[in-house]
């Protein structure tokens, strides 16, 4: 599942055939509207050099911070000291709402420009963290993907971000690997001619 904070996460990300490298998507129009438009955000796009380069600032803090909890480490004092400054400038003010007879409240965001967009994402992990289940937070299990994502799977066995590619390419690399270790196995003197 994708959440408003790992998709803007994923705005950087492994080609996940390997290959060309990470793929930078931040400072590129088609991108900025494309996550406005997904997630309902208002903000100018483009985006100017400034403002995409403050973005990729945040992004790799939150990266940083949410690879460090993967990997079974704690949300200190110091990650709040980054957070909240980012939280203080998207205010919001409380709109109750009614969709099909379910009644919730929203904030709804009083600023029209990407501080306010950082200040979501940033709301948007702390509410995974502190109303979701933040064991559930993954990294792709191929090491050239690096693809974020939240694993709503019943059982939580998710381990790549999609099963048609990173899933096989990977159960493909696995094979492939045995298969070598088999040959190898058979006669050391055989090459691979892979
Ligand atoms: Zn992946």
């Amino acid at each position: 599942m994708e959440t408003l904070w790992s998709d803007f996460l994923n705005s950087r990300a492994g080609d996940w055939r390997g290959g060309s490298g990470l793929q930078e998507r931040m400072g590129k129009e088609k991108w900025q509207r494309y996550f406005l438009e997904r997630w309902s955000l208002s903000a100018p796009a483009p985006a100017s050099g400034e403002t995409v380069k403050e973005l990729q600032a945040f992004r790799e803090q939150l990266r940083a911070l949410v690879q460090h909890y993967i990997a079974g480490g704690l949300v200190s004092e110091k990650d709040l000291e980054m957070l909240n400054p980012v939280l203080a400038k998207g205010p919001v003010i409380r709109c109750a709402i009614i969709q099909g007879g379910v009644i919730s409240m929203e904030g709804v965001p009083l600023r029209n420009d990407w501080e306010q967009i950082m200040a979501e994402v940033a709301a948007s992990f702390l509410h995974t963290l502190t109303a979701g289940e933040p064991s559930r937070i993954r990294i792709c299990d191929n090491p050239d993907c690096g693809w974020i994502f939240y694993d709503d799977t019943r059982n939580r066995t998710k381990k790549y971000c999609e099963d048609k590619t990173c899933g096989n390419l990977m159960k493909v690399r696995r094979f492939r690997a045995k298969k070598k270790e088999q040959e190898l196995g058979k006669d050391t003197t055989t090459t691979s001619g892979e």
